[in-house]
């Protein structure tokens, strides 16, 4: 990584990712599994469960919903890793049909939202350079929950008047205070305020929710399209990621369901390669806010995919996922 990513509970300089390539009929998908060390998914994990896979039964890979239910039932966990075949899939059929998938999806390319750019928790100085790098962005993402959360939103402030969106990572423990906080974060042009408590305290979500003047969004708290309907009334939006909903297929899903239900849809990732983050992007242009710049906190990028151009994800008009591999691994 470029910088070293502080956040609430941990600081890291790498994320362990694999990439899955699916091949058929001469044509080859890509997927990735990215696994942060707090998810508890690592190289060994990936590898036991991508040895059980076995898709030779199936004649045809369109057979997604299909090969996706063979994949989730084959080990419980294992959520990127199963990304990792779900994004592969996906990046598969698009290229036999030679279509993007956003197109398969019948969304619109250019209704794709700006990407927040993240500030991780870090000093003044370290900030203010942060600031800078990331003086194209329309939008910034701040992390808080450490010790000096206002330094924090000031020295920001101090740079920069575009709209910012604050993740406190499970990080705040007293509710008044956290009411505060908010009530002090709005008037400093914050947008919504994401995991402000620890995943499991219910009551002080819930009480947090219904009196916020802004968007709660659940992150930490949520992973799979069977923890949404348990969301009601603890959150009012959801950051849906791939690495944690076992792909662009339940992701969908996902998003569906939420905006059935009136929630604020965010769409996030991991730090992880353009392959994984150009496949998130796909689904973009059906969300509220995204927050898809893990590929640009990393140095070692083996794909070349989604770009951010004047803050906004912009698609590329290439089949699939929209990657192409620029350091051929695999050889
Ligand atoms: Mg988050």
């Amino acid at each position: 990584m470029k910088h070293a990513f502080t956040l609430a509970t941990s600081s890291r300089t790498t994320t362990p990712v694999m990439i899955t390539k699916l091949e058929y009929d001469g044509f080859t998908g890509y997927g990735e599994a990215s696994m942060p060390p707090y998810l508890g998914e690592s190289h060994n994990t990936a590898s036991d469960f991508l040895s059980k896979v076995d898709l030779s039964t199936f004649s045809d890979p369109f057979l997604t919903e299909d090969i996706l239910d063979y994949i989730d039932s084959l080990a419980p966990g294992n959520y990127a890793a199963k990304a990792s075949v779900d994004i592969a899939l996906h990046d598969l059929t698009g290229k036999i049909l030679n279509v993007p998938l956003y197109k398969l999806w019948g969304l619109d390319p250019g209704k794709t939202p700006d990407t927040s750019f993240t500030i991780g928790i870090d000093t003044p100085e370290v900030v203010r350079q942060k600031v800078e790098e990331a003086s194209g962005f329309k939008i910034l993402k701040v992390k808080l929950g450490g010790s000096n959360d206002k330094e924090m939103i000031n020295t920001v402030r101090e740079m920069t008047d575009v709209p910012l969106c604050v993740d406190v990572n499970q990080g705040w423990k007293d509710k008044k205070e956290a009411l505060d906080m908010i009530f002090w974060l709005k008037e400093k042009g914050i947008v919504f305020v994401e995991q402000p408590f620890n995943k499991d305290d219910r009551d002080n979500s819930a009480w947090l929710t219904g009196n916020s003047p802004l968007p709660v969004i659940a992150d930490e708290a949520v992973q799979r399209l069977k923890d949404l309907p348990d969301l009601k009334g603890l959150y009012s939006g959801v950051n849906i990621k791939l690495m944690k909903c076992t792909g662009l297929r339940e992701a969908w899903k996902m998003i569906n369901y939420a905006r059935s239900v009136g929630m604020t849809v965010m769409l996030g990732c991991m730090t992880e390669t353009s392959c994984g983050v150009s496949a998130a992007s796909q689904l973009s242009p059906l969300v509220d806010f995204a927050d898809l710049d893990g590929n640009l906190l990393i140095n070692n990028d083996i794909f070349d995919g989604v770009k951010v151009i004047q803050g906004k994800i912009t698609l590329p008009d290439k089949p699939g996922i929209g990657v192409e591999l620029t350091n051929d691994i695999f050889n």
